[in-house]
C-alpha cells in the first residue's frame, strides 16, 4: 500500500482527522479537487463571517439611535470583499504547508474510488488500508426554465458589489442570512418560499420577529410559492411562481438547498450505498454505520456527504473527521455518539438553539419545563439596548438543563456557554463553584440558570 489512510476532500470532514493520524505516525495522502479547505474555509462559513463583521456592528450602532448615539455609517462591500480575498487566498499559503509538514500528502485533482483500496486520480492510482470520502455538497439548483440566470451562495459570497435588488428563492438559513446583510445595507430583497414562513426548525416567535424586521427594513416575502421560471429581461431577471406571482431584481439567489457530492466516485460498483434523504429530500447522502463506515468496511464517509439527520455544520463534520481518525486507530473501539448541538442562524440578530427545542417543550409539557425569559427587556441595563433578545431555557423533570434557543446578536456565545451545562448535566452546586466576571451578559446568564438548576 502507498498510504495507511487516503482521504478524498480537504474540507473539515476530513483534514481534522488526516492531521492526528498523521501525528500518529500513520502515512496519510489528502486528495482536493478545488481549494484546500473545503467549502467552509474559502465558500462558506468563513467567506460569511468575514463580510459579516461589520453589518453586525451597524446593527447594534442602529440599537442605539434613540439613545444619543447619532453614526452615520456606511457601508463599503468593495473594500470589505478586498479584504475577504485577501483573507482567504491567504489560507491558501497557510494551510497547505502546515499540513505538509505534518508529512501528509496533498493529491491535488479529483479522486475516483477504484476498487477497496485504491483511489485513481488524473489516471495515477494510489492504494491505502482505508479510505475517506469527505467530498462535501453543493447549492442546490431548481431544475427550472431560466435556472441558468440563478446564482448560488459561493456567488453571492464573491460578489464586487451589492445588488440593488435581490430576489431570494428558499427562505432558508443561507438566504435569509445573505438578506440580513443586503437590507441593512439599503438593498431591496423579495423572498420566494414554498413552506407557509422561514426557517421552519427554528422558534417560530423568533423567527417572526426576523420577518417583521426584514419588512420594515423593505423586504417582501411571499410565502406558500412554488418558482418555476427565470427569465432574462431588459433590466435584469424575472422570477415567477406557479401562481402567478413575480417580481424582478438585478440577483438571483437559489437558495433552495444543498445536494451531497456524490456523483462519479466509483464507488457504487463497490455496494457502496447513497440513500435519499441527504441534506434535502432532493439530496442524496452515502449511507454509514454508527462507526461511519460504509458497506465497504475499509471506505468511510464523513461530514456533509453523509446521509444523516443531524445538522450538517462544521463542527459536525469536523467531529465526525476525528472520531474516524480514532476508530482507524482503534478499530474495535466505540460507536460514534454526538453531543447536543447548538445550531446558529447567522441574521441579525442571530438565531440559536441546542438540545430540546421549545416546540418539543410545548408537546410534551409532562416531560419538560419551558422558562421563557424577555432578556431585552428585563436586562437592558447589560443588554447593549438590545430590547428585542429573548431566551428560552428548557429543564427536564429533574431540573436539568436540557434545551436552549436565544434570540439576540450574542446567541452564539450564549449558547456556547450553555452547551456544556446541558452537555454535561451541571447542576446548580457546579455553577456556584465557579465566579463569573462583571457585569457581564454571560454573569447575567449564570445568575439567571443557577436558582432554576437543579441543586445537586
Ligand atoms: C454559504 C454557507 C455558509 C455556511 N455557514 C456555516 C456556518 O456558519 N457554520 C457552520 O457550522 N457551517 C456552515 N456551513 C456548512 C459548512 O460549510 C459545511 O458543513 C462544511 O463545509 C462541511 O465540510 P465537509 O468537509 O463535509 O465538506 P466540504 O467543506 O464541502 O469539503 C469537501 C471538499 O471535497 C472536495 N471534493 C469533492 N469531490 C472531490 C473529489 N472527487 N476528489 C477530490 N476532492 C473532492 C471539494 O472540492 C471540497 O473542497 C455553511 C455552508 C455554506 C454553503
Amino acid at each position: 500500500m502507498n498510504y495507511d489512510v487516503i482521504f478524498i476532500g480537504s474540507g473539515h470532514a476530513n483534514n481534522h482527522g488526516a492531521g492526528l493520524l498523521a501525528a500518529a505516525g500513520k502515512k496519510v495522502a489528502m486528495i482536493e479537487a478545488d481549494k484546500f479547505g473545503g467549502v467552509c474555509t474559502n465558500y462558506g462559513c468563513d467567506a460569511k463571517i468575514l463580510l459579516d463583521g461589520p453589518f453586525e456592528y451597524l446593527d447594534g450602532l442602529n440599537n442605539y439611535q434613540d439613545l444619543g448615539l447619532k453614526a452615520d455609517v456606511q457601508i463599503d462591500w468593495a473594500a470589505m470583499m478586498a479584504h475577504k480575498r485577501k483573507t482567504l487566498a491567504g489560507f491558501q499559503e497557510v494551510f497547505p504547508p502546515r499540513f505538509k509538514n505534518l508529512g501528509i500528502d496533498i493529491i491535488n485533482g479529483r479522486g475516483t474510488i477504484v476498487d477497496t483500496h485504491t483511489v485513481s486520480v488524473g489516471g495515477q492510482h494510489y492504494t491505502a488500508d482505508y479510505i475517506v470520502i469527505g467530498t462535501g455538497a453543493r447549492n442546490a439548483k431548481l431544475n427550472i426554465p431560466g435556472k441558468e440566470f440563478t446564482q448560488g451562495s459561493t456567488e453571492f459570497l464573491d460578489l464586487d458589489a451589492l445588488p440593488e435588488h435581490m430576489i431570494v428563492i428558499g427562505a432558508g438559513i443561507i438566504g435569509m442570512e445573505f438578506a440580513s446583510m443586503a437590507l441593512l445595507a439599503g438593498k431591496k430583497v423579495t423572498f420566494f418560499e414554498y413552506a407557509e414562513r422561514p426557517l421552519l426548525a427554528y422558534p417560530e416567535k423568533y423567527v417572526q420577529k426576523i420577518v417583521a424586521k426584514f419588512e420594515a427594513q423593505g423586504a417582501v416575502f411571499h410565502f406558500g410559492q412554488a418558482v418555476s421560471q427565470v427569465e432574462k429581461t431588459d433590466n435584469g431577471f424575472r422570477v415567477a411562481t406557479a401562481d402567478g406571482l413575480s417580481a424582478t431584481g438585478d440577483f438571483v439567489l437559489d437558495a433552495t438547498g444543498r445536494i451531497a457530492n456524490i456523483e462519479n466516485l466509483g464507488f457504487e460498483n463497490l455496494g457502496i450505498e447513497a440513500s435519499s434523504r441527504g441534506i434535502e429530500a432532493s439530496s442524496r447522502g452515502i449511507k454509514v454505520d454508527n462507526h461511519m463506515r460504509t458497506a465497504v468496511p475499509n471506505i468511510y464517509a464523513s461530514g456533509d456527504v453523509v446521509d444523516k439527520t443531524i445538522p450538517k455544520l462544521t463542527p459536525t463534520a469536523e467531529f465526525e473527521s476525528n472520531y474516524i481518525a480514532r476508530d482507524i486507530l482503534n478499530s474495535d473501539g466505540a460507536a460514534i455518539t454526538y453531543p447536543v448541538i447548538p445550531n446558529l442562524v447567522f441574521t441579525l440578530p442571530r438565531i440559536g438553539q441546542v438540545g430540546v427545542t421549545i416546540d418539543e417543550a410545548k408537546a410534551h409539557p409532562d416531560q419538560y419545563k419551558l422558562v421563557e425569559i424577555p432578556w431585552g427587556e428585563r436586562r437592558d441595563w447589560v443588554n447593549n439596548h438590545e430590547l428585542d433578545a429573548e431566551l428560552a431555557l428548557i429543564f427536564d423533570k429533574e431540573d436539568y438543563l436540557v434545551g436552549a434557543a436565544a434570540i439576540s446578536s450574542q446567541a452564539g456565545t450564549w449558547l456556547d456557554w450553555l452547551t456544556p451545562i446541558i452537555e454535561k448535566k451541571m447542576t446548580a452546586q457546579d455553577l456556584n463553584s465557579m465566579i463569573m466576571s462583571f457585569p457581564t451578559q454571560t454573569y447575567m446568564l449564570w445568575s439567571t440558570l443557577t436558582p432554576l438548576l437543579r441543586a445537586q
